[in-house]
């Protein structure tokens, strides 16, 4: 599902059967009602073939498989053995979430702070230029607010960009109405630049 190597996830498409995706062509994510454990989203990515088609992802793939906690194994063309390339990975995140640093973030427009979050709770993605327009739900307040980000921000964790746009507007959390003022913010907009360094 996840390639931890090409920090792609693997849908397939009805013209070149699979096709790798990154985070940032992801266009909408809605958790479907129903199953907890595993968490299912219905994700709708923009393709190579030029379409938006829709896939399955559960939450853990979501979140934990860029960590590395899914990995699987790779081969070590130095020892010429298969390796776990999970541990590692899964090692050194830990790590890094311990030592206060957080795969992904965002600025929480209605709470005036930054808050560490994990990719189920993107809800939208919009490209402008070499910008990401991105809404996010934020875990802690439920609110959405949306962030003019890079494309790396989303796609590498642990990348986060020092000072993100934030659009100074509160969304309807009905994702539908979200989506109508999200273009439009988008398209109009002002944004304010916040620094995204977590305390
Ligand atoms: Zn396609
Ligand atoms: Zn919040």
């Amino acid at each position: 599902m996840y390639d931890v190597f090409r920090s792609r996830y693997t849908f397939t498409c009805p013209t070149h059967e699979k096709v790798h995706v990154s985070l940032s062509s992801f266009r909408r994510l809605v958790r479907l009602p129903g199953a907890a454990h595993p968490a299912l989203y219905q994700v709708d990515y923009e393709c190579r073939c030029g379409d938006v088609h829709s896939g399955l992802v559960a939450d853990d793939d979501l979140d934990w498989a860029p960590l590395g906690l899914a990995a699987g194994t790779f081969l070590n063309l130095m020892t010429s053995r298969r390796e776990s390339a999970a541990d590692e990975l899964a090692e050194v995140s830990a790590l890094r979430i311990k030592a206060g640093e957080w795969p992904w973030s965002f600025f929480c427009y209605p709470e005036e702070r930054p808050r560490p979050v994990f990719p189920s709770s993107f809800a939208l993605l919009a490209p402008g230029g070499d910008a990401l327009g991105l809404a996010v739900r934020c875990p802690v307040c439920s609110r959405v607010s949306v962030n003019l980000v890079s494309l790396e921000h989303v796609d590498l964790p642990f990348h986060n960009d020092p000072s993100v746009g934030v659009v100074a507007h509160v969304f309807s959390a009905d994702v539908g109405q979200a989506v109508e003022e999200f273009r439009a913010e988008l398209d109009s907009s002002a944004f304010d630049v916040r620094r995204l360094a977590l305390e």
